[in-house]
């Protein structure tokens, strides 16, 4: 299978890494010019336990991608999410009628943009628990060993075809399953994502600093509250009480979820209108009141022109 990664960051870099190490014929596409020389010098160079192990692959960058290259059976995608839809506009020659998207980004709507490329019985959606970090370009730590995939076409007809990809996965290291109701944990993620992700951001704290504060079980929620009652009207019935439970379980530990390294640590734009920004703009077309989600969004962006995030 002829396997395309577009967005070679930490989770991008990660994938391919694992799935040219098990023999699949992969090649990643970058938009970050340092990334992309020092893996076309370097290869993508993983920490693994105390050793480095480089594995070379071909990468482009979006406006090298033309009729010359052959299209892709799969591609996954694993840019930011405010990158997904210009990256896939460039990569129009290598996505036939027969390439199976993959969506691995964090956050709500997704299907949306890739529905503009591919039909729906093309497009399989997702979530993954690995957790990666870039620390220079080209290098990648791991920061798990114990993640997993789980991964769902959107239209019954992609399954058979879901399911060889599954076994891609997993025979390259990554632990995939078939999920029968994807979508839910797509939510679940988002909810966890948009009490931790933006409140540690906001405060400048890790999970367990924010966890600790008279005011963590009351903003938590408010705002699972906020995601379940719009998830209702997009099909998706989020079970309350198990996810405030998976939120307040996080709080045992000193971890900076990822929109604080994003924000505070690199000043690089959030995902936060794809989080909670995803669930107030939702909020609006079906009517349902997002107070929390809509405060919290307008105040990552203040936070982001402080800081002067580009
Ligand atoms: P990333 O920021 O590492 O990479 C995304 C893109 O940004 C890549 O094209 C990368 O080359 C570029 N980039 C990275 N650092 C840059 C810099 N300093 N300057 C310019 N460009 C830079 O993103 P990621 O962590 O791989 O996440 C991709 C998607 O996967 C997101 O939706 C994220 O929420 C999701 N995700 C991430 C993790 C994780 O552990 N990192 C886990 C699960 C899901």
């Amino acid at each position: 299978m002829r396997i395309a990664i577009a967005g070679a960051g930490a989770m991008g870099s990660k994938f391919g890494w694992h799935l040219k190490k098990a023999g699949n014929d992969v090649i990643l596409i970058d938009t970050w010019d340092r990334n992309i020389a020092a893996i076309r010098e370097n290869g993508v160079v993983a920490r693994v336990k105390d050793e480095e192990i480089a594995e070379k692959m071909p990468i482009y960058s979006p406006e090298e991608i033309d009729e010359q290259h052959e299209s892709v059976d799969l591609l996954i995608v694993f840019t930011k999410s405010m990158q997904l839809e210009n990256m896939l506009n460039s990569l129009k020659p290598i996505i036939s009628k027969d390439t199976y998207v993959l969506c691995l980004l964090n956050g709500l709507g997704h299907e949306d943009v890739l529905e503009r490329f591919v039909t729906r019985d093309h497009i399989i959606m997702g979530v993954t628990m690995w957790a990666s970090m870039m620390t220079a370009p080209g290098h990648i730590t791991f920061a798990n060993d114990n993640g997993n995939v789980e991964i769902q076409c959107l239209d019954p007809k992609g399954k058979d075809e879901t399911q060889k990809i599954v076994k891609i996965l997993t025979d390259a290291g990554l632990n995939a399953s078939y999920s029968e109701n994807v979508m839910y944990s797509i939510w679940r993620k988002a909810c966890v994502n948009g009490v931790v992700n933006a409140l540690c951001a906001l405060l400048d704290a890790d999970c367990k600093q924010f966890g600790h504060t008279k005011e963590a079980d009351e903003l938590t929620r408010n705002i699972v509250q906020e995601f379940a009652d719009v998830a209702q009207y997009e099909g998706v019935n989020l079970d309350r009480k198990e996810v405030i439970e998976h939120v307040e379980s996080l709080f045992d530990t000193p971890h900076y979820p990822s929109m604080h390294q994003d924000l505070v640590q690199n000043n690089r734009p959030t995902e936060i209108d794809y989080i909670d920004g995803a669930v107030w703009r939702k909020g609006l077309k079906h009517s349902v009141a997002t107070p929390y989600c809509a405060f919290i969004t307008r105040l990552i962006h203040a936070k982001e022109d402080i800081l002067n995030v580009k």
